[in-house]
């Protein structure tokens, strides 16, 4: 490790090849950052890659920069800390607030899941799995986090290092990540810019991004590298519309939801539509998770992130977010009593892939219902229960039961909060023409290929790292300080 202290290093720990994990070591100026730590979720071996080793030892890690609060960005944060790491997450306020009700979260549905893994395991006589961490190692976890950033603004990382967050407009709190290193060679700073996961423009409530700076090298998701959405009002039309043929049907809505901005983002378009009378003012609507029910409050905490309209109506005192029959189901019972009520109903529940959560004792309840519908309106990764139905599975696997597929399947991609190809390909433009853009947290051979593609088409070069990969981008060696024109870093 002699002599690799002072140049300026990537490597790659998740997201890689895939669309979640994200976590990616710097090293630069002997300081070892960490952007993100977040959880494999959906793959079929999701489970062996989040209990593997980091393939770095977290007791050398000086501090983490978290982008937002998504599970897949911050979901091994507290195994970063149960293994060693002993410095300091830092983040934007309302990434810290929302961390930790998807910390908190998390810890308790695998406290939960690792409880029912017991009984069976009891039952087949072998030996339970523990939980991947509990609450102790999530509460842990967010004892870390230290000083909260303002977008905008430079903090220092100690050894010359700064950081600097800018608005990503993807969900509260979010953001892309700017670091200026001291070049190793001497001879001035050199840009690193993290895109974060870049949010989907013309959408009511967020603030749109913010226009990143121009770098040396750049880190970019691909979630959607390979197409463009609807645009969000005709998306929010598709979804009365489906829900108002349901309603004629006699059936139930199920929407799959992320806890995070699109249930936000739902009430406010169902609160919308009743208002408009769309839809009937008597129609229930549930929203059956307790982590979005925490998170609206967390939301109602931050006008400063909203659009001008949407902040001016939260700051009067209205509520973007009210319903005549809205109900909060905290309770599991109360999450239960949903699926005896008689006739329609809009259920939002979590969680969006249907990887676990409450959603699955729904869609248990209504798949088979030819007059239900499930509507989704987010990311569905390749292996999970949300991928197989939008892909037209006749049956599927819910709780352990065979369930046919009847009820009316609808996919609205225009919710979606992230940017598309053509938004993401303007993002690229605006860093200028790095030396080289790592591309990540997408599908190797969907939005990632796609993206690699647009990007070398354009003369830029590109690069899709594999797990655990490690790229040396300057040195203090003459022959690459002096070379800024090199095309491709030297895998390490
Ligand atoms: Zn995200």
């Amino acid at each position: 490790m002699a002599g690799q202290g002072r140049a300026i290093a990537l490597s790659f720990h998740g997201a890689a090849r895939n669309v979640t994990g994200s976590c990616h070591l710097l090293e630069a100026a002997g300081r070892r950052i960490l952007i993100d730590c977040g959880m494999f979720q959906g793959e079929a071996d999701s489970d062996r890659l989040n209990r593997a080793p980091f393939g770095f030892d977290p007791a050398t890690i000086d501090a983490v920069v978290l982008t937002h609060a998504h599970l897949d960005h911050c979901g091994r944060l507290p195994l970063l800390v149960a293994r060693g790491f002993q410095g300091e997450v830092l983040c934007t306020r309302a990434t810290a607030e929302l961390a930790q009700v998807v910390l908190l979260d998390a810890a308790r549905i695998q406290e939960e899941d690792a409880e029912r893994e017991a009984e069976r395991a009891l039952r087949a006589g072998r030996a339970p799995r523990p939980p991947l961490y509990g609450l102790d190692e999530a509460c842990a976890a967010l004892a870390s986090f230290g000083r909260a950033l303002r977008y905008g603004r430079s903090y220092s990382l100690g050894a010359g290092l700064t950081v600097r967050l800018i608005e990503a407009g993807h969900i509260l709190g979010a953001a892309q990540a700017v670091f200026d290193l001291p070049a190793p060679d001497g001879t001035g700073r050199r840009r690193l810019v993290f895109s974060g996961d870049i949010g989907n423009s013309g959408r009511p409530v967020l603030r749109e991004r913010a226009r990143p700076p121009e770098a040396d090298w750049v880190v970019m998701e691909t979630t959607y590298g390979d197409r463009n959405h609807r645009s969000f009002e005709e998306s929010a039309r598709e979804l009365i519309e489906a829900i108002r043929a349901t309603i004629a049907r006699g059936g139930k809505v199920v929407i799959p939801t992320f806890a995070l901005e699109r249930a936000q983002e739902l009430l406010f378009i169902l609160s919308r539509a009743v208002v408009a009378g769309d839809l009937p003012r008597k129609l229930p609507v549930y929203l059956d998770s307790p982590m979005a029910i925490t998170a609206t409050a967390v939301f109602r905490r931050h006008p400063e992130a909203f659009k001008l309209p949407f902040r001016r109506e939260l700051m009067a005192g209205a509520d973007p977010f009210r319903l005549p029959r809205l109900k909060l189901t905290r309770e599991v019972e109360a999450s239960r009593r949903i699926n005896r009520q008689e006739g329609p109903a809009v259920i939002l529940a979590g969680s969006g892939m249907c990887t676990g959560g409450r959603v699955l004792h729904h869609l248990r309840h209504n798949l088979w219902r030819e007059e239900a519908s499930v509507i989704f309106v987010g990311f569905a990764a390749k292996g999970t229960l949300a991928r197989q139905i939008i892909d037209g599975a006749r049956t599927v696997q819910v709780l352990g039961e065979t369930v046919a597929v009847r009820a009316q399947i609808h996919t609205i991609n225009g919710f979606s909060a992230h940017a598309g190809r053509d938004e993401l390909l303007a993002w690229h433009a605006q860093t200028g023409r790095p030396e080289i853009t790592f591309l990540v947290h997408g599908d190797a051979e969907g939005g990632m290929a796609a993206m690699a593609q647009a990007l070398e088409r354009r003369g830029l070069a590109t690069c899709r790292p594999r797990l655990g990969e490690r790229f040396v981008l300057a040195e203090t060696s003459p022959l690459q300080a002096s070379g800024r024109k090199h095309t491709s870093p030297r895998r390490h």
